[in-house]
């Protein structure tokens, strides 16, 4: 790191890099177990993608059977939400893709988040920008801040990268992997929109007039009793338009609002999202593809007919970018058997969801046996920086396991095992990795989680 004139200085038992879910929940971990946490956050508020790309519903806390496998903090969220009347809390999906589906006020989440963070003792630091490391041997020493009032740098026993892009990670020289194998190919980027004033009635009478029209797992016969969540389908609609995306079928979800709808159709392919140049051309050609994407609905899709764009999403959504090489990879094989890991210490429901980097569909991948798979804690660890560990979508996977554990409950899980690692790790005086895993399983348990 460049040595820089008046920079300023201070010390933390664990710095936090990034405000999304993980970030959110490892801080609050951590900072529960004592430790004096700093949480630096680029963007003036927390939530990451579910705010700064208003990525919405969170999906899922439970397995296609119904068992609920992630609980602890971030069920302490949806409860808290729910109490301030943000969030109906689990409700069925109505895709069909999952069982259930989490909607929520982005903006009540953003005040939660934050009292949340505050009563665990947090120091949140909003507006700075994690843009160097200091390493010594294998070490991350420091990070440094850019922000308003100049340059900070940051000391600490451990760092968690919650920064989504492994910035941490690739800053400190540490072992790193991007998109998928090959050609590094990322999952599409996508703009976010929401609408009001859709006819959400309408919409469900011309899904049960035409059922093939739609994802063949909607629950058809479940629709006049439960609340419309999301839609997938509109094939033919979608197709006599001729909109000029690669994809091949309209995809929202209903709410906040109870005219509102958050639309998930733009996609932006074969750009890098670690790049600014590439960044700055997704931008725009995701609010391109908006305008062209609500034309199309208000002219071609029934209930929306007068409805209009109420937001844009402040940033492009990333599904992908850099992420750790940690002591282990989660892989597909893992995923889809549903494998149990002796260090486990967080756990998903969530299929394989692989939006195709290049093509137009979806590759979906069920889990077998009870549903869930493990996520063990070695896929936190860095491969060879001994006091980092990563959370949420940085951790260690190959591009096809990462299409699962990037889904924001599962962030919110790896971010409640790495906050407390590495607390625990200050504590005891160990590195993260020395850390006996049983342990730390014991106090997962102990505070909710459910692994
Ligand atoms: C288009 C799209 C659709 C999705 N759909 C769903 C869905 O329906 N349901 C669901 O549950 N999940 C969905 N996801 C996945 C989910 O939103 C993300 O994977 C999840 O938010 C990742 O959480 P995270 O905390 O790891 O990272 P992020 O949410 O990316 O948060 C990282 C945070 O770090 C901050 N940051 C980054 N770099 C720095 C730096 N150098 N210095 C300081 N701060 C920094 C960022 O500003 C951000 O706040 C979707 C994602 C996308 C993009």
């Amino acid at each position: 790191m460049n040595e820089v004139a008046n920079v300023k200085r201070e010390t933390a038992d664990v710095v936090v890099v990034g405000g999304g879910p993980a970030g959110i929940v490892a801080a609050i971990a951590a900072g529960r177990q004592g430790a004096r946490v700093v949480l630096i956050e680029r963007y003036g508020f927390v939530g990451g993608m579910s705010t700064a790309a208003m990525v919405y519903p969170w999906m899922t806390f439970h397995t296609e059977q119904g068992e609920q496998v992630i609980r602890g903090i971030a069920q302490e969220i949806v409860d808290r939400l729910q109490a301030r009347g943000g969030s109906p809390g689990h409700l069925r999906d109505t895709v069909g893709f999952v069982h259930s589906v989490t909607p929520y006020d982005p903006a009540v989440y953003q005040v939660v988040a934050a009292e949340m963070l505050k009563e665990a003792g947090v120091r949140l630091l909003l507006h700075s920008f994690v843009d160097g490391v200091a390493t010594v041997d294998d070490r991350v020493e420091a990070v440094r801040v850019t922000n308003k009032s100049g340059q900070l740098e940051i000391q600490a026993n451990v760092f968690v990268d919650a920064s989504g892009d492994a910035d941490v990670a690739y800053l400190a020289g540490a072992a790193i992997a991007k998109g998928r194998e090959g050609d590094s190919q990322s999952q599409p980027m996508t703009m976010k929109f929401r609408m009001r004033g859709v006819d959400l009635g309408r919409v469900k009478q011309y899904m049960q007039e035409h059922p093939e029209d739609f994802y063949e797992k909607t629950p058809f016969d479940e629709l006049d009793t439960i609340p419309l969540t999301g839609v997938s389908g509109f094939y033919s609609h979608w197709k006599r338009a001729a909109v000029p995306i690669q994809r091949d079928q309209v995809l929202f979800f209903t709410g906040p609002a109870e005219d509102e709808v958050l639309i998930n159709c733009t996609r932006v392919q074969g750009l890098d999202a670690t790049n600014a140049v590439d960044l700055t051309e997704a931008e725009q050609e995701g609010r391109k593809q908006v305008l062209m994407i609500a034309e199309f609905l208000r002219n071609d899709v029934p209930g929306f007919e007068r409805a209009s764009i109420s937001a844009v999403a402040p940033q492009i959504g990333i599904r992908e970018s850099r992420r750790i090489v940690g002591r282990y990879a989660l892989t597909q094989e893992d995923v889809v058997a549903g494998r149990k890991f002796e260090d486990v210490v967080a756990r998903s429901g969530y299929p394989i969801d692989i939006h195709d980097p290049s093509g137009q569909g979806v590759t979906a991948a069920f889990i077998e046996g009870d549903g869930a798979y493990d996520i063990p804690y070695r896929s936190l660890l860095s491969q060879n920086i001994s006091n980092l560990l990563a959370a949420g979508r940085c951790i260690s996977t190959t591009h096809e396991a990462h299409a699962t554990t990037r889904l924001t409950p599962s962030c919110m899980a790896t971010g409640e095992a790495a906050g407390t690692a590495a607390a625990l790790a200050v504590k005891l005086k160990l590195p993260p990795a020395k850390l006996p895993v049983s342990l730390l399983q014991a106090e997962l348990r102990q505070n909710g989680a459910a692994i």
